[in-house]
């Protein structure tokens, strides 16, 4: 089978098939092994692994998985890429079972029980960008058995998951994802990796799921409703914005006592705090 990480054999899948892109599916295709290796590499991915790629489109990154891991799992929501995936490029492989669905709709928790007997698991995947943070939170808060996360999103994005405290990145997505996972930028991934060339630069990141909490939160939605509003107004200070957007049970005076006995000013912003301090802001509010 001829790889299609060279662009050429990728144009004459497209051409033998008049493949015509879907841009509501954010579909932009990895024309470049190098990056691919990266993505594989960056997964840690070992023989025994069950992989779940999601949005295959044509099975360019889905071949490099078949040959490297037990069994592969794509999950694609276009049907028009199914008779090409099953009766052509991945025709050859025994270990990948297609999915022709919406990842936002199919219970991965289920698939994996399953499929690896609740062992973790490893997404990989090149992500449609129009849906990053939907599908990267609701595996989280499914807890879905997880290793790692390596997916290819909007180089901004990336950031804004890997983002400390205190700069202009950093806000609810950051603190998101790292209250269930530690962050890695394995590469930047220039526009021209890709047909149709993306309008954004693109950056693989990679998300180790952490096996307990790094924090500790007695209600971790209400810690959640409390960073949401700090970022909501984020130029506000945070006394001020969690008053005016975080619910009945928050009150100008118990959000300054509290910064008071954490050590911090009662001008601080959201965006000076760590997801300790908001861990221990949200415990605070709810004595
Ligand atoms: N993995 C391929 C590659 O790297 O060449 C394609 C990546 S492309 C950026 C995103 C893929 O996700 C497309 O094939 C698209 O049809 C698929 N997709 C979009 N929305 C989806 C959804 N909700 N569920 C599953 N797949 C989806």
């Amino acid at each position: 089978m001829a790889s299609l990480g060279e662009p050429k054999n990728t144009i004459a899948i497209l051409n033998k098939y008049n493949f015509v892109f879907q841009k509501k599916f954010g579909q932009n295709f990895l024309i470049d092994s190098r990056v691919l290796e990266k993505i594989v590499e960056a997964a840690g991915i070992k023989e025994e692994d069950l992989v779940i790629e999601i949005g295959p489109g044509i099975g360019t990154m889905t071949q490099y998985l078949c040959e490297r891991v037990r069994d592969v799992v794509a999950v694609e929501i276009d049907r028009n890429l199914v008779p090409i995936l099953t009766g052509d490029t991945l025709k050859d492989y025994s270990n990948v079972t297609v999915i022709n669905e919406d990842i936002l709709k199919l219970d991965i928790n289920q698939l994996v029980k399953e499929r690896n007997g609740g062992r973790p698991a490893k997404v990989v995947a090149n992500l449609p960008y129009y849906i990053t943070t939907p599908i990267i939170m609701g595996l989280f808060e499914a807890h879905v058995p997880l290793e790692n996360i390596t997916v290819m999103v909007q180089k901004e994005v990336a950031n804004r998951m890997q983002a400390e405290p205190g700069g202009k990145d950093y806000g609810a997505l950051s603190l998101a994802v790292q209250y269930y996972a530690k962050p890695y930028i394995a590469a930047n991934v220039p526009q021209n990796c890709f047909i149709p060339r993306p309008n954004v630069a693109s950056a693989v990141i990679r998300l180790t799921l952490h096996k307990e909490p790094p924090v500790f939160a007695v209600d971790e939605h209400f810690m959640f409703a409390l960073i949401r509003a700090a970022f909501n107004q984020r130029r506000k200070t945070l006394v001020n914005a969690l008053a005016n957007g975080a619910g009945e049970r928050v009150s100008k005076e118990a959000v300054s006592d509290a910064l008071g006995r954490m050590g911090l000013s009662v001008t601080v912003r959201g965006e000076m705090l760590t997801l300790a301090d908001f861990a221990q802001l949200s415990n605070i509010l709810l004595e």
